[in-house]
This record gives C-alpha cells, structure tokens and sequence, in this order.
C-alpha cells in the first residue's frame, strides 16, 4: 500500500493571526499534517490588537491553556464590556457590557419591559440592570457562579492583552506541538501555469517553501490573496470613513478599570486598554475632516498617564476581500479584511476564520462548492458586524462636521432596517449565527437614545405597579451582588498578577 503523503500547510505571517492559526492547527492536527510558519522580522506585525471579546475564552479553552498562566504571560487585565464616551453628545455615556441585561417575562424579551418601563419613566439605563455593568462601573471582578442568589447570572468576560506578549505565548505552544517557525522575508510566490494554484514561495534567502495549502496572515499586506492571486477588496469607507489610527502606550495606572473605554472625540474616537504593565491607546480618526499633527496632539492631551512612546500611524481602509479564500490560499486577518477595533472584533474573526477551516479542512483536492460556502459565511459575517459598528456612529447627537456626515449617510438596508424595528415596536431579531446578540444591540440602540415608540403585547399588559417591582428587583439583587465583589485590581493580585515589568519612556 502506497504511503499517504501528508498534507503541508504554510502559514505566512507571524502576527496574532499567524500564531492563533498555528497553534490551533499545531493542537488539532495531529497526523497527517506538516505545518509551517513563516514571518519576517523585518517586516514585523502590526502591533495592536489588545481588547477581546468573550469568545476568546473558548479558543484558550479549546486549546487546552490555563486561563491564569495565559493572563500572567500575556500582561492581560479582564474586561466586562465597553464603555463609549461622548457617542451620543458630550458628557454622555454607556456601556456595551457582556452579559444579559434583566430578564425577560415569559415570552417577552427584557428589552420590551424596559422600553415601556422607559417610556413610563420607571426605568433607569440599561446600566441598572445589567450585572457585568454594575460589576465595571465598580471596578470590580468576579468570576464564577454568584455569590448571594441562584438567580443572579455569571458574567461573561474576555480580557485585554499585550498583542506581542500573546503572540510569544503562542508561538512557544505552536512550536511544542511540531510547528516549524521559518524567518525569512517571502521574495516571489510561485504559480502553477495551469491551475493557478500557490505552489511555493520564495524566501530572501532563495529558499523555496512548497505546499498543498498556504494561510495568508501576511497583514494588510495581504501578499498571496491581494497581491498574488489579485482578490478584489471591497471598500466600506463610504459607511466607515475612518482611515487612519495613532497607537500610543503610557504607564500603567494603579487603578485599571475592567472594560474598554472608547471616547468620542471631533474626527473620530480614542481607546484606552489598561493592562497590568502598561494602557495601550489609540486614536481612531478621519483624514478628511483633521489633520495628522491635530489627532497626535489631542491623543497625546487625552492621556491618563506619561506617554512611553511616541504615536505610531497606521492607515486602514475598512473593507473586505470578495473572496477570503481562493485557489488554494485562504487569508485570515488583516489580509482578509478589516473592520476599525471599536467592538474588538478582529481577533474573534481570526478566531472563527481558523474553526471555519477547522470545519472544512480543506487537504490536497479543493472544490469550488467549498470555497463558495466559505465565502458565504465569510462575508455574511463580516457584514453584520460591519452593520454593528456603523450603529454607533450613526445614531449620535453631535455637532461636528465628521459627526453630522455619519448621521446623514445612506445606510446598508439590513441596518436601516434593523433600526426602524427597535424604533417602531421595540422588536430586535438575531439573523442566524452573526456575531453579536440580541441583548448587544439592545445596549447600543437604547444607549445611543432609542426609546421605541411601542412594546410586545404582554409588556404593554402589564399591571403599571408589577413592572416597577420587576425592574426595581432585578436592580436591587445586582447591586447587591456586585458589593460582595473585590475590586479589579485586588482579584488580578489575588489570583494572576503577572511579573512586573518597569516601562519607561522611550
Ligand atoms: C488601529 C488598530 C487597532 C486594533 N485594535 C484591535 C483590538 O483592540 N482588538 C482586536 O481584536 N483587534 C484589533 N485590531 C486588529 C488586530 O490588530 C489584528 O487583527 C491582529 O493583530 C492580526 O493582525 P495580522 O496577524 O493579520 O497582521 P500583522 O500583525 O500585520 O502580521 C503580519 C505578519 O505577516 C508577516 N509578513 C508580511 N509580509 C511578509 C513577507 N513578504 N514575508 C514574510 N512575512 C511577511 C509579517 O512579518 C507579520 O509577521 C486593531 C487593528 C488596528 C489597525
């Protein structure tokens, strides 16, 4: 019997995506499969990319890592939501926090008690009744089942991470599990004449690296799937016109807080990630309506501490690939696509990029039936998100030119109509298996001033006294919850304090 030749799998690129790819693959593809790395120090990754989101869990979880050890290699804080500043008007806030906002009456979803509620004036924000909001706004941490009722929920979490500490962290567990790591800039990537197919690529050093399946996490570079197989991208900057970023890090704070914060500023917005060593920020900005030298100066004026650095520019077009995999190259990551980090989505793309693929597995025959089902789901994804992130920007109250141009812009139909929904009936429907649920559109839409103009049936029957009770006692049990809780700081000390580094300015 002829022996089975196993499949080889080039992964291009060493960034988050290189790394989360290959130590996924490295894990599960035990026999059968030789896979290889490669990424250039001279080139080098992009550096950014340090908020999550929940489903981060489930990769460490599926790859077998220990959640402390993962947050002591990596710097890494917890994170219960995102907190957005100035999104509506100035001096206004809310926070998208993880987590189920009150409980619904029957078949009625909570988001229809609480806009009657609204409308009555009985309810407060959504803040009021959501756990893992309470919990931030306390800085606070728990995790685990609750501490005073069986009825109170656990809160769902992710974390903030220092990008180059993680993709270390999975570059040593990849290359534990038979991962081969070549470093090496890739010169030339070889065709077949007939197929069209990637046979090999070709590194500085003249090397040729074949194989039956090559990942592209060569960045927006985007090497095999843009440059060589010439994919289109399709440009969404008429719906997210933001195109430029300044990362910046400044010292840490004694007092990290558990989320996120996005502020809104004239021409954009700016993040602030607090980490055990370190906060990284960032401003996000629109070149079209502020200079460079402006957004430098009032990221640099918004800091919370010393800046360690000076800012970095990165250019952006928000996007997507036609085709995240063609022939025989599949891009993850930034090569595939890019959605600005405003709901920190990119990192859970790369993440269910791999377990798409994981699912198809594609080996040494390819189908174009495959690849047309992967596109599917691939860009169907990336849409809804896209639509997500579009709402916060579309529903603010701001005055500024950058502001008024995104309330005014014609949006996609799914939003628009996602939006009169709320508006109208207070109705909010997931669509299949996208990202983000029910209870994440309802913090945003209500945090961005929606009241709906009318509720389900069985909320509107409500007795008026009934209502207040319900919406009053769930209140009262996470506040109640959220003051048995250590704070932020405390926990991380307690149960994962990483070895301090001193940072000091460049
Ligand atoms: C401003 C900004 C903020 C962000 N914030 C977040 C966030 O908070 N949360 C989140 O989830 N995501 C965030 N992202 C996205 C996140 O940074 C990326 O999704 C993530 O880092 C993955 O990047 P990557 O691995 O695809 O690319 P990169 O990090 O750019 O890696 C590309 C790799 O390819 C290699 N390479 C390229 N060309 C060659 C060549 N010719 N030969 C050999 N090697 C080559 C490079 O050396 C490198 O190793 C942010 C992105 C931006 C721009």
């Amino acid at each position: 019997m002829a022996d089975v030749q196993p499949v080889e799998i080039v992964i291009v690129g060493g960034g988050t995506a290189g790394w989360m790819t290959a130590a996924a693959f490295g894990h599960f593809l035990e026999s059968g499969y030789k896979i290889r790395l490669i990424e250039s120090e001279a080139i080098g990754t992009i550096g950014v990319g340090e908020a999550t989101i929940p489903q981060i869990r489930m990769f460490n979880q599926a790859l077998g890592i220990d959640e402390d050890a993962f947050i002591r290699a990596t710097q890494a804080t917890f994170k219960l939501g995102i907190e957005f500043v100035g999104w509506t008007k100035p001096g206004e806030s809310y926070l998208h926090a993880f987590g189920d906002v009150g409980r619904a009456v029957g078949l009625c979803g909570f988001h229809h008690v609480w806009s009657r509620g609204r409308r009555l004036g009985l309810a407060g924000p959504t803040h009021d009744y959501c756990l893992n909001d309470i919990v931030a706004k306390q800085d606070r941490m728990h995790r685990g089942r609750a501490l005073t009722a069986p009825t109170v929920p656990e809160m769902p979490h992710a974390f903030h991470f220092d990008a180059s500490l993680y993709a270390r962290f999975l570059r040593q567990f990849a290359e534990a599990r038979g991962v081969v790591r070549s470093e090496g800039t890739i010169d030339e990537v070889l065709r077949d004449g007939q197929t069209g197919d990637v046979t090999g690529l070709r590194l500085a050093s003249g090397e040729i690296v074949g194989g039956d399946l090559f990942i592209d996490c060569s960045g927006m570079r985007a090497l095999l799937i843009g440059q060589a197989l010439g994919v289109a991208y399709e440009d969404w900057s008429h719906w997210l016109p933001c195109d430029r970023a300044l990362a910046v890090p400044s010292a840490r704070v004694e007092h990290f807080t558990p989320y996120t914060r996005s502020t809104a500023h004239d021409a954009g917005w700016q993040w602030r990630i607090p980490l055990q060593h370190r906060t990284g920020n960032g401003r996000v900005y629109c070149s079209a309506f502020t200079s460079d030298e402006a957004a430098a100066d009032s990221l640099l004026a918004h800091l919370d501490a010393p800046a360690l650095d000076d800012p970095r520019p990165i250019r952006f077009t928000t996007g997507r690939r036609r085709e995240a995999w063609k022939h025989n190259v599949i891009a993850v990551g930034l090569s595939s696509g890019f959605l600005e980090p405003l709901e920190s989505t990119s990192i859970h793309l790369i993440q269910s990029a791999i377990s798409r693929i994981l699912k198809f597995l594609p080996g040494k025959v390819q189908s174009q039936v495959e690849r047309d089902e992967y596109n599917r789901q691939f860009a169907f994804e990336m849409e809804r998100i896209r639509d997500f992130i579009v709402l916060h920007y579309t529903l603010n109250e701001r005055d500024e030119p950058f502001w008024r141009a995104c309330r005014d812009m014609t949006l996609p139909g799914s939003l628009a109509d996602r939006i009169a929904l709320f508006r109208e009936g207070g109705h909010i429907f997931r669509d299949s298996d996208e990202l983000f649920s029910e209870v994440a559109w309802f913090q945003v839409m209500a945090g961005q001033g929606i009241v709906p103009l009318r509720s389900h049936g069985i909320a509107e029957a409500l007795d008026v006294a009934d209502l207040k009770a319900w919406l009053d006692t769930i209140a009262a049990l996470y506040q109640r919850e959220a003051a048995q809780y250590p704070t932020h700081a405390d926990y991380i000390a307690r149960h994962c304090a990483a070895p301090a580094i001193e940072m000091v300015p460049a």
